[in-house]
Formats: C-alpha cells, sequence, structure tokens
C-alpha cells in the first residue's frame, strides 16, 4: 500500500480522552477512531492488526479440533430468561444492551454466546456419538461497560474469540479445557506477548474451575498474586474469595452486627459529602497502607430516604458477584476510623475488579470512589475485616492485616485449602504481585446452562444426562492493544512482527529524486510479490517527517532509498532498536524475508 493513497495521518498531541500509554499511541498513529464513549473505529491499520491476531486465534483454535461458526448477535430474550440470566444482565448488571422489536419483543444484543450455543446443542445434539463437540466464532461483542475507557481495552463493542465445547463427562471436560491451556499459550506465545496464566473466578458466567491469561502491564485492571518459583499465580479476586463452601458462614456472623449507631452514619455522611438521605449507595476505597500494601474496601450506604435504615457494609476486593451488597455484609465501620482517613486522589475509574466494580461504582449512582491513606493503625478494624478470608481451611490464611497494619507486603501465609480446585503454593515461597490485562480466559461450565436450558443426550447405556460445558473467550481487540501496552518505547509503537499491520516500510527521503524512487518501487514489488508486507511512503514529506511517522505506527522494518545508493545500497533499520545496516538492494528481499 502507498501511503499516498492511504488515509493515513498521524497525530503530534496526546488525545484528551486517553490515559494510558497503547491508547493515546494507537489513536495518535490513526489506527483507532473514538467514535462514541466505549465504541471505536478501527481504521485499516488497525483492521490489518486484528485480522492477523484473529488468524493466530483461529489457527490455534482448529488445530484443536475446534470448528469455527458465527452466531447471531441479536439474541431472542427468552434464550436468557431460560437460563435465568435475563434479568441480571440486563438490570441487575445490566451489561446487556436490550431492545425492543417492532413485535415488541425483546431482544438483547450478545455479550457473550452461551444462550445461543446451548440452544443449538439442545436442539441438535441427541447421542454420546456427537460428542465432544466445539464451536467458535470471532466476532463483535456488546456490553454496556459502566466505564468504558482505556480504548479497544473495556469497550462497549469488542472483538471476541468465544468458544463453547460440550462433552459426555468431566473427563472429556477436562481434557479440552486443557488443550484450550495450551492454545492459549501458543496464541499469546506467537502474538508476541509475555503472559501469565492464573486462576481465576468465574464470576457471572459460572461453574467451577476457570483461569485466565494475564498479559502483565502496570496499566491492567487487574492485579495477579504469584509466587517467585511461577507454582502459584491467581488472580487477587480468587486468591481472596472464599471456598464455595465458606460462602456463608463467615458473613452470617458479622450480620447481627451491621447496624451502625447514629453518631457513625453521621460521620460517614460527613466524610462521604452526603446526607443519610443522598442517593449515594456505595463507595469504594482503597486503603494504602505505608508499605505498599493495599485493600479495597466497599462502603455502601443504604436506605435512601430512612436514617434509620442507613447500614454500611465493607466488601473485600475480588468477592465474586455472587456475593452481593446484601451477603457481602461485613462490619460496620468505627467512627474513630474515619477520622483517621482522608481522600487523596480520585481512584482510577475501573480500577476494582470490574466484575465486582462495575456493580459497585457505578457514577450513574453518583458515586465519588477515593483513594484513601489510613495513617493510624485504630483505623479501620481491618482485624475483623479479613477474619473471614483467615479461617482454617480458606485459601488465604495468615493474611490478618488487621494486627499489625505493618504486613509485609508479600507475607501472605497461604496454606492448603480444603476446596478441590485451589491450587496452592509452598508457604515458604512469598506471593509477590504485579498488574495484569486479562486478555482470556477459559471455563469449565459443568451443567450448569444444560441443566438450566434442557440441554441433555442420551449415554451408551441409553440414560438422559445434561451436557457438560466449556467455554472459552479471548479478546482479539483487547490483545491487540495489550501487545501495545507491552511494546513501545518515547517514539511510538514497536509491534511484534507476528502482529504488525505490514513488516516494512520503505521511505523515499526526497521524492524528487528519480533513482529514489525507482529504488523504492521495484523493492516495494518484490517485497510485496515475496510476502514481506510492505508500505511505500510515497508522500511529498519531508524525511524526517516520514521517519518520525513509520517509528509512530511500529512497523518492524524500515527501508530507506536515500545516501547509500550511491553504493549500490539500502539503509534498514530496526523498528525495535533502531539498529541501522547498509544493505545491497538485490539482497533486500533474501534479508527481510
Ligand atoms: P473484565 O474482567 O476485564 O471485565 P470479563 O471477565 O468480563 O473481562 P469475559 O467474560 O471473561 O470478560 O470475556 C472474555 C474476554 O473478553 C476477556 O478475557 C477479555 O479479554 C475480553 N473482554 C471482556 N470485556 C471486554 C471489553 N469491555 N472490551 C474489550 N475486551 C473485553
Ligand atoms: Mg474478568
Ligand atoms: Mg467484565
Ligand atoms: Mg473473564
Amino acid at each position: 500500500m502507498r501511503l499516498s493513497q492511504m488515509l493515513f495521518y498521524t497525530l503530534r498531541e496526546d488525545p484528551a480522552e486517553a490515559e494510558i500509554p497503547s491508547h493515546k499511541l494507537l489513536v495518535r498513529a490513526g489506527y483507532i477512531r473514538r467514535i462514541g464513549n466505549g465504541i471505536y473505529a478501527y481504521l485499516p491499520l488497525m483492521w490489518r492488526v486484528l485480522q492477523k491476531v484473529s488468524q493466530i486465534v483461529r489457527e490455534e483454535m482448529n488445530a484443536t479440533g475446534a470448528q469455527e461458526c458465527l452466531l447471531p448477535q441479536l439474541q431472542p430474550a427468552q434464550l436468557w430468561q431460560e437460563s435465568g440470566r435475563w434479568d441480571t444482565y440486563t438490570q441487575a448488571e445490566g451489561i446487556m444492551f436490550a431492545l425492543t422489536d417492532r413485535q415488541d419483543r425483546e431482544l438483547g444484543l450478545g455479550p457473550t454466546h452461551e444462550e445461543v450455543i446451548t440452544t443449538i446443542a439442545k436442539e441438535t445434539i441427541r447421542s454420546y456419538r456427537q460428542l465432544p463437540v466445539h464451536l467458535y466464532q470471532i466476532q463483535t461483542k456488546f456490553r454496556d461497560e459502566i466505564r468504558p475507557r482505556f480504548g479497544l481495552m473495556r469497550g462497549r463493542e469488542f472483538i471476541m474469540k468465544d468458544g463453547y465445547s460440550f462433552h459426555p463427562d468431566e473427563a472429556s471436560l477436562a481434557k479440552t479445557y486443557q488443550d484450550m491451556d495450551g492454545a492459549y499459550r501458543n496464541m499469546l506465545r506467537r502474538s508476541g506477548l509475555q503472559f501469565q496464566a492464573v486462576q481465576a473466578d468465574s464470576g457471572a458466567i459460572g461453574g467451577g474451575v476457570s483461569q485466565e491469561f494475564m498479559v502483565l502491564a502496570d496499566a491492567g485492571e487487574d492485579e495477579v498474586l504469584y509466587t517467585p518459583d511461577g507454582q502459584y499465580a491467581a488472580n487477587v479476586e480468587k486468591a481472596l474469595s472464599l471456598p464455595p463452601d465458606k460462602v456463608d458462614s463467615p458473613f452470617q456472623k458479622y450480620e447481627k452486627r451491621a447496624t451502625p449507631d447514629t453518631e457513625t452514619i453521621d460521620k460517614v455522611c460527613k466524610f462521604l459529602k452526603c446526607s443519610p438521605t443522598n442517593v449515594v449507595k456505595n463507595v469504594l476505597y482503597q486503603v494504602v497502607y505505608d508499605n505498599g500494601m493495599t485493600v479495597l474496601v466497599l462502603v455502601s450506604i443504604r436506605g435512601d430516604q430512612d436514617v434509620n435504615e442507613v447500614k454500611l457494609y465493607n466488601g473485600l476486593t475480588g468477592l465474586a458477584p455472587q456475593y452481593n451488597a446484601k451477603t457481602i455484609l461485613a462490619l460496620e465501620v468505627p467512627a474513630a476510623g474515619l477520622q483517621q482517613v482522608w481522600a487523596t486522589r480520585p481512584l482510577p475509574l475501573g480500577y476494582m475488579a470490574p466484575d465486582l466494580g462495575d456493580d459497585y461504582i457505578s457514577p450513574a449512582k453518583n458515586v465519588a470512589p477515593r483513594f484513601l491513606r489510613i495513617v493510624d493503625r485504630t483505623a479501620i478494624a481491618l482485624e475483623n475485616f479479613v477474619t473471614g478470608a483467615n479461617e482454617t481451611g480458606y485459601h488465604v490464611v495468615g493474611a490478618n492485616w488487621g494486627k499489625e497494619f505493618q504486613l509485609p507486603q508479600h507475607q501472605m501465609d497461604v496454606r492448603k485449602a480444603k476446596a478441590g480446585d485451589r491450587a496452592t503454593h509452598d508457604p515458604a515461597q512469598t506471593l509477590q504481585t504485579a498488574r495484569g490485562i486479562e486478555v482470556g480466559h477459559i471455563f469449565q461450565l459443568g451443567t450448569k446452562y444444560s441443566q438450566a436450558m434442557g440441554a441433555t443426550f442420551t449415554t451408551e447405556q441409553g440414560e438422559e444426562l445434561p451436557l457438560y460445558m466449556g467455554c472459552y473467550g479471548v479478546g482479539v481487540s483487547r490483545l491487540a492493544q495489550a501487545a501495545v501496552e507491552q511494546s513501545y518505547d518515547k517514539d511510538g509503537i514497536i509491534w511484534p512482527v507476528a502482529i504488525a499491520p505490514y513488516h516494512a516500510i520503505i521511505c523515499v527521503p526526497n521524492i524528487g529524486d528519480a533513482q529514489q524512487v525507482e529504488v523504492a518501487e521495484k523493492l516495494y514489488t518484490q517485497l510485496n510479490a515475496a510476502g514481506v508486507e510492505t508500505l511505500l511512503d510515497d508522500r511529498n514529506e519531508r524525511a524526517g517527517v516520514k521517519f518520525k511517522d513509520a517509528d509512530l505506527i511500529g512497523i518492524p522494518f524500515r527501508i530507506v532509498t536515500g545516501r547509500s545508493l550511491s553504493s549500490g545500497k539500502v539503509e534498514i533499520v530496526q523498528r525495535i532498536n533502531h539498529a541501522a545496516e547498509e544493505v545491497a538492494i538485490e539482497e533486500v528481499v533474501p534479508f527481510l524475508k
């Protein structure tokens, strides 16, 4: 492609809407364009990147025997009513765009496709002989995220590969899950990403075992706990959540204590700059200790009209969404504590584990989340606060942050947990934390959807059983941007070769120079014919502008038909380290191939 014929532009200024480097760079380099809140156009360069990522994903999926298909984005409400998710998704979570057709029938725009695929399985799979089977698609998903941000990282419209497998039993499901683990690792490795697979919380999708694939980057919205020996890694959402068999007990203990006195309420309200009758319902705090340890605290003020109804709730980050405000009930915040804290800066939007946070820190509800800093150890009764995760058999034990507000960051003694799926780590290993971007998530769903929707099959013995099911998602558009977040410098993007929109760009320093143009044209044709995807910067611009643009858009190799032509050579500059080499014109194709 010739730049003179492309919609090619670059911006000098960082876009106002962008907070993180990858977002700024993709906008400035002309890859994406904001159309609305969380809605982006993928311009031609971006589309090439997305197609490359999709192709890698497709190849790895096909290699496992999964089959590609394309499911409808318009989904009848009835399917979601059958699975029991319509109300949660359209109202409680509000993540699904719902619409009404001209016949007054309700529809949703697909945020995920368990319902559609389970319906298909129900209608087409009769016998164990048809199993296992795995279908996947690469498609635009719609989610009315509360806080769309960071460009493609959290869009309201984004591209996902989602796959769904059906099995006669758990063993077969476990096998495919294992295959997916391998496929996902291959996809990310091939895309040039550094990543970490972590144990994950299943969230609203449900099911038991699940694992996320995290691209490690400071801008990540997730927090990962891992041991240096590499044997243990978990999303903090999972690490701090309770084993399923412990969900109720610790909270029930505190339920009785959930009515703070009027004085406390007044102080809280004063502190939050709201009146007890204010519509503020939930406020999230990140408590930052002097040693860097952070804990998220959710304070809920309930009962909009009646002072006597006001209660406070605390919650730990990472509690799965099923522990909604009513069940994550913990403690009143001591009034004394609230005098000891002060707001320092705004909580970065969406910082919190989105699956939980979205529910609780809705700006629409007039909530102003703030960072807090606790300077006095009497501040908030965190001793009680973490007791839930502190009982024998719980995943995290010894994390008694309340006793000593000075808990050394990595001394969370993790003991063997009882619950089956929780791998634990060697207690001698101290936990480290890192920020991660969730690019993929695989789940063993079990029979959650098949049971709800009546998707059964007949076993060899003639018995009718619900299908076992797994689901596997990769955020294609998020992954593409995560690659940038991991690979850029002060001059711009540095694409990994495998997903770069083009491999090489030929810059003609002076387009008035016939020889420069001639060599460039020749190389342009030869390289493209040889499969080296090459751009030609034939614009009537100064060389400096062209080099700057080539760096910004991040093409792995830049070929310059400049001064070295006098000795029959061109200059080839690698984007990653700016290493320059003079290469004989006839050697360029073999050099780059
Ligand atoms: P998050 O925790 O970031 O909200 P999720 O857990 O809700 O993601 P899943 O339902 O597991 O997402 O979807 C599978 C994948 O789709 C995610 O791992 C992520 O890569 C991608 N994804 C999810 N939501 C978005 C979004 N709003 N924009 C872009 N990609 C997304
Ligand atoms: Mg998630
Ligand atoms: Mg989400
Ligand atoms: Mg997920």
